[in-house]
C-alpha cells in the first residue's frame, strides 16, 4: 500500500502546484480537449512522452505499446487514430522509438513466448526482411537500434497506409506523419527525416 499511497500523495502535490501556476486550469480543461498530436511511443518507462516533449495536459494524446507498433489488426490502436483524426482532427501523428529497446531486443532474440510472442511477431519479420542489411551491425546493441530505426519507417508507413488517414487526406483535412527516435542515453528526441503529408507522400516513401 506505501507504494500506491506514494502515488496518491504526489497526485495530489502536482495538481496543487498546476491549479497554482494556472489557476482555473481543470475547470476549464473539463470542458473539452483540442490536442494537436497523437503521439505513438513504446512503453518503455524511461521515455514519457509529455515530459520529454514539455507537453502540458491537453496538449497531446498519448498511446503506447510495445515497441511503437501499429498493427491494422489492433482494434484498440486503429480505434484511437480514428478517433484522433475523425473526432478530435489533430494535425500531427509523431511514431516514436527509441534506443535500447527491450521489445526490438526481445525480438530479435526471440526468447518470448504466448501473447509477447504474437505482439513480437512482425518485429520478427522485419528482423528477416532486412536480414543482411542488420547482419553488417557489430553486436547485438546496435542491432537493437537499427532495427528500431527501420521499425518507426514501417510504422509511419502503417499510419500512412489505415483507412481513416487515407481517408482524411482524401477530404482534404491537413494531418502529418513523423518518424522521431528518442536517445534514453541522451534525452534527445530526433527527427529521422520522415514526413508524410498525403497520399502522394505515402506511395513515394521508401525505405
Ligand atoms: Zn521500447
Amino acid at each position: 500500500m506505501e507504494a500506491i499511497r506514494q502515488l496518491l500523495e504526489q497526485n495530489r502535490k502536482w495538481a496543487q502546484d498546476r491549479e497554482q501556476q494556472d489557476p482555473g486550469c481543470f475547470a476549464r480543461q473539463s470542458k473539452s480537449q483540442a490536442p494537436k498530436f497523437l503521439w505513438i511511443g513504446c512503453i518503455d518507462s524511461r521515455m514519457p512522452a509529455e515530459q520529454l516533449t514539455g507537453m502540458e495536459p491537453g496538449d497531446m494524446l498519448v498511446y503506447r505499446n510495445i515497441a511503437n507498433q501499429v498493427n491494422p489488426k489492433d482494434t484498440s490502436i486503429m480505434a484511437a487514430i480514428q478517433f484522433a483524426v475523425d473526432a478530435l482532427q489533430i494535425d500531427h501523428i509523431v511514431i516514436t522509438g527509441h534506443t535500447n529497446c527491450g521489445g526490438i531486443s526481445a525480438a530479435i532474440k526471440g526468447q518470448v513466448t504466448d501473447d509477447l510472442q504474437t505482439w513480437l511477431n512482425p518485429l520478427q519479420e522485419l528482423n528477416s526482411e532486412y536480414g543482411e542489411e542488420l547482419g553488417h551491425c557489430g553486436c547485438h546493441d546496435e542491432k537493437v537500434d537499427h532495427l528500431c530505426e527501420i521499425n518507426i519507417k514501417k510504422q509511419v508507413l502503417n499510419v500512412a497506409e489505415t483507412e481513416v488517414v487515407q481517408n482524411a487526406w482524401k477530404r482534404g483535412q491537413k494531418l502529418s506523419i513523423h518518424g522521431c527516435i528518442y536517445d534514453v542515453a541522451s534525452g534527445e528526441l530526433r527527427t529521422m527525416g520522415i514526413h508524410v503529408s498525403g497520399p502522394d507522400g505515402a506511395e513515394s516513401f521508401t525505405f
